[in-house]
């Protein structure tokens, strides 16, 4: 797969190019390959350099007011040779009351002076490269705690941080009992061992009571996981399996977020309350 190529221009009279470059540089440090103009260019040699270069994306750069008329005008440009399916984005100066107008005429997203280079970078590698993207997680879906015996924690989450107790089951294939207690749309999940076999119990007698794993909420785990698998993520569950609350989980060896088992997890569509 090529890298992804970005054309950064700065169309019009404005003659500093500082944030363009701050730009140029931090999109190489993702991995792309940034061809730049330089200052002042027109519409017409920056649609004319993104054909010729054939980038997959074009950044504009505009601190001198003018980006309501330049940008359209350099959609216009590459519409004429035939390059309309080149996604341009914006940045600079922009204020917020004219970002409607330039997405409405086509322009895909404004970067405005504040936003983080890590954001662009995540943007268009989401545009440019779905495929090697995963979409983020929803939330936090819970923090699973390893403990001896729920009863024993249970009066510290409730009484000492006032958390209420939503359900406690009993999961006889994993072998442990979960106490779920609810904190806004996430859960604290409390696991306790049902028997010497538990991983539970091999997780106590390691490491002591403490977090356990993670769980992230997400909605593509089974497209999720032959990608991972693909990137050579290892895995400690290869397909999805039953979890509590009618979800499907995964997890995810530890070894990969050094140290922290990770669980992948997803709850059909309206099962969530
Ligand atoms: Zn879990």
């Amino acid at each position: 797969m090529r890298k992804i190529r970005i054309l950064i221009a700065k169309p019009g009279l404005d003659g500093h190019d500082r944030g363009a470059l701050v730009i140029a540089q931090a999109m190489r440090d993702h991995g792309m390959e940034v061809i730049y103009t330089g200052l002042r260019q027109s519409p017409v040699q920056i649609a004319t350099a993104a054909v010729q270069e054939d980038v997959d994306v074009v950044g504009l750069s505009s601190l001198s007011g003018a980006h309501n008329t330049l940008f359209p005008k350099v959609l216009e440009e590459l519409e004429k040779r035939n390059a309309g399916d080149i996604p341009v984005i914006g940045g600079g100066v922009i204020p917020n009351e004219d970002i409607p107008f330039l997405l409405e005429k086509g322009i895909k997203r404004i970067f405005t002076s504040g936003s983080p280079t890590e954001e662009m970078a995540i943007y268009l590698k989401q545009l440019l490269r779905p495929e090697e993207t995963p979409i983020p997680p929803k939330q936090i879906a819970h923090l699973g705690i390893a403990v001896k015996k729920i009863e024993e924690v249970l009066p510290f989450y409730t009484n000492a941080i006032g958390l209420e107790v939503e359900a406690i089951e009993e999961v006889e294939s994993e072998g442990v009992k979960i106490a779920f207690l609810k904190v806004g749309e996430t859960r604290i999940e409390l696991l306790e061992p049902l028997h010497e076999q538990s991983p539970i119990n091999s997780f106590l007698a390691q490491r002591g009571e403490g977090v356990h794993h993670i769980a992230f909420e997400v909605e593509d785990l089974t497209s999720r996981l032959s990608k991972l698998k693909e990137k050579g993520v290892r895995l400690i569950n290869e397909e999805s399996k039953q979890g509590a609350n009618n979800s499907q989980i995964a997890f995810i060896h530890p070894k990969e977020a050094h140290g922290v088992l990770v669980e992948l997890c997803e709850h059909p569509e309206g099962s969530e309350d």
